[in-house]
């Protein structure tokens, strides 16, 4: 097996990561080059060698095991205690939440890791009370804190976080190493990944050439981006008249990041150091539309497209770190059978739908009263026990 650069580099090609993402999104999995300016992204520091990331030197580290599920992906990490990343998976959740939990669960077990000593986990995303039922969390959050505490881990100085998924974008603004502000879209698809990979299909352009095809253009197409429909209808537009792709790419770029800044972004106060992480991240014609719309430096860290599952990671360290115990259930979780269901409270007006996770028959949480009536697994308040060894 091909270990590269400190970690399992291709944990998606050897675990069979290929095989569950389309060709389309392929660019999701893959890292930009690793940074070694001096105050630009510190991680790499502690990159040391790639025989700290060996699985079977696992068993003699603590790890700390991030997941982060939301609607598009699913992606786990496993962090040792220095902050290195040994281990990454990134799975399309397709609908399927459970399944992509345990599939990635299960590839990082394939890899050997399944004999590390896992002394915490965390959950983040909009599946994150299912995942932390699932993997046995000691601390769940949401994504904004989990976005922020891993790009203040990345750049500690960092003011200010770009945030694009697969389909929808945020932005966090932190001082002094505090969130001050944020905000999130999930409701216009213009900028997000699923919207660029379906662009560039049309274009018939592989979405991995997507961004070096952009910086090849010296004279980008003005492209209306004021919401996705706009968007693409315009650049039809543009392709009809005549325009050449790489000016349309380029254009498209500079429409989406205008998009950002003047929805996302919209009266927020974009201070430098600037953090931009997600599967977009990835694509170097978005990272430079937006250096020249902000006029200063944007920084991509080496692990872009995981980093709610890092910021996980980090937050399951710090909850186990007093007590050294953990609720994390282990590998096994993998090969367990999950049932959710869900009824619709008649108890008031408000008719809440309640969502129950069985583990073999047994309810294992419920959740989804605005009252608390049926909550069976309370957010961010962890229960710890031994950690597995
Ligand atoms: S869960 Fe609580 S708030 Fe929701 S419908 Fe039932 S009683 Fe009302």
């Amino acid at each position: 097996m091909v270990r590269e650069g400190g970690f399992p580099p291709g944990t998606g090609a050897m675990l069979g990561r290929t095989a569950l993402i389309p060709s389309s999104l392929s660019h999701y999995v893959k890292r930009p080059e690793r940074r070694s300016k001096p105050g630009s992204v510190h991680k790499d520091d502690k990159e040391k060698n790639s025989r700290d990331n060996e699985p079977g030197d696992a068993a003699m580290r603590k790890l700390y095991l991030g997941v982060d599920v939301g609607s598009v992906s699913t992606n786990l990490v496993l962090m040792d205690g220095s902050g290195t990343v040994v281990a990454d998976v990134y799975l399309l959740t397709r609908g399927r939440p459970i399944q992509a939990i345990q599939e990635g669960i299960r590839l990082l077990a394939a890899q050997g890791w399944d004999d590390a000593q896992v002394a915490g986990a965390g959950t983040t995303g909009s599946g994150r009370l299912l995942a932390g039922v699932i993997v046995g969390a000691d601390v769940i959050k949401n994504e904004i804190t989990a976005h922020a505490v891993a790009a203040l881990e990345m750049v500690p100085d960092v003011r200010t976080v770009l945030e694009i998924g697969g389909q929808d974008s945020k932005i966090i603004i932190i001082r002094d190493g505090v969130v001050v502000d944020f905000a999130m879209n999930t409701v216009c698809a213009a900028g997000t990944g699923s919207f660029l990979d379906r662009q560039a299909a049309r274009l018939n352009i592989p979405i991995e050439e997507f961004g070096a095809l952009a910086l090849k253009s010296n004279s980008p197409v003005r492209i209306a981006g004021r919401c996705a429909v706009f968007a693409e209808s315009d650049m039809i537009h543009k392709q009809q008249v005549g325009y050449p792709v790489e000016d349309i790419v380029r254009g498209l770029c500079e429409a989406l990041v205008r998009n950002y800044l003047n929805n996302v972004a919209k009266g927020k106060e974009i201070l430098p150091p600037v953090v931009f992480q997600g599967g977009v991240a990835c694509n170097v014609g978005m990272k430079r539309a937006f250096e020249e719309a902000l006029g200063v430096e944007v920084m991509v860290p080496p692990y872009a497209t995981v980093m709610g599952a890092i910021g996980a990671a980090i937050l399951a360290k710090e909850a186990t770190g007093a007590t050294g115990r953990t609720r994390f259930r282990g590998f096994q979780v993998a090969s367990v059978r999950y049932d959710t269901e869900s009824f619709e409270c008649e108890h008031c007006p408000n008719g809440c739908e309640i969502v129950c996770i069985k583990m073999e028959g047994q309810l294992l949480a419920r959740w989804g009263s605005r009252c608390g009536r049926w909550d069976t697994v309370p957010e961010e308040q962890p229960v710890r026990r031994e950690a597995s060894g």
